[in-house]
């Protein structure tokens, strides 16, 4: 880390970034990627494992400017959105950048979602057409009873929709040359998130909070056109979408793509590919600490590890830097955040996120007085500078509770700054449950249980799990002289959602789910009740 002052000089208790600015280039992101794919043109850019097909960059950037001319052809243009509902694979990157030259927005659905959940999300974006993979087909089919679409494309085996390659085959003159994008105001793409509280909500980042993102990154970054990355964490999640697949691009890098996490198709790629970067999240540290198949591949050119999306453990991290000899630093950050404020510096500290990253400032407020506090003092941390989203998509409300009126946003985690500068978290305060890195809503799934005849009320938590980080739990109020058991409710739960958001961590019935007086669920003490029984 530099030597430099990470107190502001005219705020004493505002931190900032150690590293000098970086250029924050008001451009679309096509216009800053496309004329690095022309750099890097003849080297393999991106590269399916579970196919073997790879692209250079030279023919990913004729892919996406084909997918931005087929759309356009169908009638799609500026503003309009479309959604991607599938597996990691090159085409989503052709996807992705194809939307982003035309203007159009993008949305990302997680895989796993009940087609009843990919209604939701297809409706509240406002999605006119969707992107998919053929095992999904039929989930499509099945959310578009409640939601109806103008296309439906899908890669691999369309059925009776049309293949993706009808945009991939475009023949390109309609390549809209003439879209204007305003780099500040629109949006790129609409991932979901449900913030610090409520229900998931589309959130906005701009062309210029990804753009910047990508460039306020490269300081700590360790990519060279010589390495190899594996996108094993999911495109359809910001830190696939963003760090992992653009960052690796951005300079010259392999990505090579895994459908999914399966630890024998892993550990294979990761021998036969050579991968020189690992960026995971917690579980996957887990996996290479301890499982014994790990010692039996080659590693030797891995180079470096980088783990986000969920907090690591002190003794995971050392555990996992013996046993590969290799260095595993932390990232910090949320899809509101575009979604990196911290990546750690080699030498790694364990246990902290590192320093801010370049044109980021931070505020730790104090969570009783709201007052900003200073080094080592624990408190919310509040975040500044261009990655900050532009909102929540038609959610005034919620984008004002979540970012003050100058502009700081609230990340809704604990933590505290170093006398070095760098930051440990150490706690959330908002509601949020991460499952493996998944967020899982808690207010989703309480609406959920208050459907059931037999509930008449229902929080939810995260219970502390040395695997999973977290995994939720059900506080239930049954209504009066009607039965229902813990098992039933565990399968109504389970009939409709997402396999993440199953309630692993139990059911509990209580008298009374405690409150405040204007009715929002203290979780907290649900918590503490749990922490002090398991105790
Ligand atoms: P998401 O928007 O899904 O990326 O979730 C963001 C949340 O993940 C943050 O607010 C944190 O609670 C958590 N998170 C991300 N990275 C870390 C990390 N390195 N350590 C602890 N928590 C993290």
């Amino acid at each position: 880390i530099p030597k430099r002052d990470m107190r502001s000089k005219a705020d004493d208790f505002i931190y900032r970034s150690p590293f000098p600015d970086v250029n924050r280039p008001k451009i679309s992101l096509a216009e800053y990627m496309f004329p690095r794919f022309d750099k890097f043109k003849k080297l393999v850019a991106i590269k399916d494992f579970s196919t073997g097909a790879s692209f250079t960059y030279g023919e990913l950037k004729d892919r996406c400017i084909k997918v931005a001319s087929g759309l356009t052809r169908k009638g799609y243009k500026k503003g309009d959105v479309v959604a991607y509902y599938g597996i990691n694979n090159p085409e989503f990157a052709m996807l992705f950048l194809g939307c982003a030259a035309a203007g159009i927005i993008l949305t990302t659905a997680n895989p796993a979602y009940t087609p009843g959940e990919l209604a939701h999300h297809l409706e509240h974006s406002g999605s006119t057409a969707i992107v998919t993979v053929t095992p999904l087909v039929n989930n499509v089919k099945e959310a578009m009873a409640t939601k109806s679409l103008k296309d439906v494309f899908v890669i691999g085996n369309p059925g009776s929709y049309q293949p993706f390659s009808v945009l991939t085959e475009d023949d390109g003159k309609a390549y809209p040359t003439n879209v204007k994008i305003n780099a500040i105001e629109d949006i790129l793409v609409l991932p979901y998130s449900s913030g610090t509280t409520g229900l998931p909500k589309g959130v906005m980042l701009t062309h210029f909070n990804v753009v910047s993102n990508l460039n306020q990154c490269r300081p700590a970054q360790v990519t060279t056109s010589e390495d190899k990355n594996l996108a094993v964490l999911p495109f359809f999640h910001i830190y696939g979408m963003v760090p992992i697949l653009l960052g690796t691009l951005q300079d010259g890098a392999t990505i090579v793509t895994l459908p999914r996490f399966d630890p024998e198709m892993f550990l294979m790629a990761l021998q036969k590919e050579k991968i020189t970067l690992l960026t995971i999240a917690p579980p996957i540290v887990q996996f290479m600490a301890k499982h014994p198949a790990v010692q039996k591949i080659d590693l030797s050119h891995l180079k470096y590890a980088i783990s986000a999306a969920a907090p690591l453990g002190d003794a995971l991290t050392h555990e996992f830097m013996h046993r590969l000899k290799i260095p595993l630093g932390q990232g910090y950050g949320l899809t509101e955040l575009s979604p990196v404020t911290h990546i750690d510096q080699r030498p790694v500290t364990v246990g902290s996120i590192g320093p801010l990253i370049p044109n980021t400032l931070a505020k730790i407020l104090d969570m009783e007085t709201g007052k900003p506090l200073s080094d080592n003092k624990e408190g919310e941390i509040w975040i500044k500078g261009p990655q900050v989203m532009k909102g929540y998509f038609r959610n005034e409300k919620a984008t004002r509770e979540m970012i003050t009126n100058d502009g700081w946003l609230k990340t809704g985690d604990i933590g505290y700054v170093r006398k070095d500068g760098r930051f440990i978290i150490t706690d959330r305060l908002k509601e949020l449950i991460k499952y493996k890195g998944f967020q899982v809503a808690p207010a989703e799934l309480e609406n959920l249980l208050l459907k059931h005849p037999a509930i008449q009320d229902a929080a939810v938590i995260g219970m502390p799990d040395d695997q999973a980080g977290e995994l939720p739990r059900a506080y239930i109020v049954t209504k009066p002289n009607i039965k229902v058991s813990a098992e039933e409710i565990m399968k109504y739960v389970e009939t409709n959602v997402a396999a993440y958001k199953k309630l692993r961590g139990g059911v509990e019935f209580i008298k009374e789910i405690p409150k405040n007086p204007s009715g929002k669920i203290l979780r907290r003490i649900l918590k503490e009740r749990l922490l002090s029984n398991q105790t």
